[in-house]
């Protein structure tokens, strides 16, 4: 038996919901497949102390508030759950949990996706499977005796056992989950790569109200070289600036990229120095850009100039360890918060790219009726955020009104 829906979102994160919520304003029949649960990432990928990297009046679709939590607070992920769960029973959006595409190709009518409960047609689909979806390791290493974990296993410092914990990557997953470590007691040693790190807030105002300010959200692609730049910020312990120095005064030795494993060793580039001078320069890049601006529209902004004061820079950065021997350290985990790559293997239609991006437009793919949304940079930078989603949606449901 083949079911039949005009438009199927495959997906039921915040993506495939501002999906929903579009499709449903234009009138589309549709229905969204969700092989777990809606908003499942925030739920059981995250670890239990996430808050959003956003304050609340802005992580949020813009016709939603969240309820009971200040404008200013980070929400906690399972606020942001219950969140999406709400707005989707509030708008009595069609989402068909535990149920998930194994396959998705082409028809002389439009799409067939397979699921272990049926088949279902469509002429259009859109994919909503998220901007993070395989847990990346860069590197193998083989000891045994070190238990190694990816970020989005992580969930609290009880889980790891006794000993020091290397975190490798210090985007915001990794330098929050380190922070936290080393709150915890943990002995911990922080992997840093080339990163950006806004201050969280400047003269009285958020980074994110300055980067809309600053029109930084609307940006259409990455300047050459930083697509891959991570960003490192934190909501957390009510938002403060990530400041790698502030780590290292906390107990955390830090070092430079990690790269190869040879007889027990990890060894990291000599690195560290420029990145942590590069990070500094596009902090303080964002002040002097946000200085120009207030000066330039007239507000009444108080000043803060202890915000260019930095801490002294640790020894692990001016005689930077170039290699460890794991055990001699103690060192009895590895977390990678290494990021994820995309896994399209269920799609059967020739668009992807050698790096397993989708190729589209603004997420309208080559094939008629094929639709990406959620994705890093699939508008501008906006689009992987919880907004940003929203606004591609509105977009991408006009397009498909449009198709007939
Ligand atoms: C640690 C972390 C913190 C973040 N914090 C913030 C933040 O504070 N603010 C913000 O705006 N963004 C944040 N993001 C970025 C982004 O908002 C989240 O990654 C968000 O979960 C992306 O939403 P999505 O709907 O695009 O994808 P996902 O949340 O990944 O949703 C995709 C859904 O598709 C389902 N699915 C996958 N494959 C299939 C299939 N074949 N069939 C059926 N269902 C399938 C999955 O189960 C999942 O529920 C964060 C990301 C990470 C990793």
């Amino acid at each position: 038996m083949t079911e039949t829906t005009h438009t199927l979102v495959i997906g039921g994160g915040q993506a495939g919901v501002a999906t929903s919520a579009h499709l449903q304003k234009q009138g589309i029949p549709h229905l969204v497949l969700e092989r777990a649960r809606i908003a499942e990432r925030w739920r059981s990928e995250r670890w239990d102390s996430l808050v959003a990297n956003g304050p609340a009046w802005h992580d949020r679709f813009p016709e939603a508030e969240f309820q009971g939590l200040s404008p200013d607070a980070f929400a906690p992920k399972d606020a942001v759950a219950a969140y999406f769960e709400t707005f989707v029973r509030t708008r009595d959006l069609p989402i068909r949990t535990g149920v998930e595409v194994t396959r998705l190709e082409r028809t002389e009518a439009g799409f067939r996706a397979t699921t272990p409960k049926g088949v279902i047609a469509a002429r259009n689909v859109v994919v909503a499977t998220g901007p993070f979806q395989t847990p990346v390791i860069p590197t193998v290493v083989t000891d045994p005796a070190i238990t190694q974990l990816h970020s989005s296993s992580y969930r609290n410092p009880a889980q790891l056992p006794e000993g020091a914990v290397l975190v490798v990557g210090a985007g915001s997953s990794g330098a929050q989950i380190a922070e936290e470590l080393a709150r915890a007691g943990h002995r911990v040693h922080l992997s840093i790569g080339p990163h950006d790190r806004p201050p969280r807030r400047y003269r009285g105002q958020d980074f994110v109200w300055w980067l809309g300010k600053l029109g930084k959200w609307d940006v259409k692609t990455p300047s050459p070289g930083t697509e891959h730049v991570t960003i490192a910020v934190s909501g957390a312990y009510g938002g403060q600036t990530m400041d790698f120095r502030r780590l290292a005064a906390l107990g955390v030795t830090l070092l430079g990229r990690a790269g190869s494993y040879r007889d027990g060793r990890l060894h990291f580039a000599d690195d560290l120095a420029r990145n942590i001078e590069a990070g500094d320069r596009n902090y303080l890049s964002v002040l002097d850009e946000a200085d120009a601006y207030a000066a330039a529209q007239g507000l009444d902004l108080p000043a803060e100039p202890e915000a260019r004061q930095f801490l002294p820079l640790p020894p692990s950065v001016t005689q930077p360890i170039l290699s460890l021997d794991l055990a001699a350290e103690g060192i009895s985990t590895i977390l990678w918060a290494t990021g994820f790559r995309l896994d399209f293997g269920w799609i059967d239609l020739d668009i992807f790219r050698d790096d397993g991006r989708p190729r589209h437009q603004d997420g309208v793919s080559e094939v008629p009726g094929l639709y990406f949304v959620g994705l890093p940079w699939l508008s501008c930078r906006g689009s992987a955020f919880i907004w940003g989603a929203w606004r591609d949606a509105e977009r991408l449901a006009a397009h498909i009104a449009g198709r007939g």
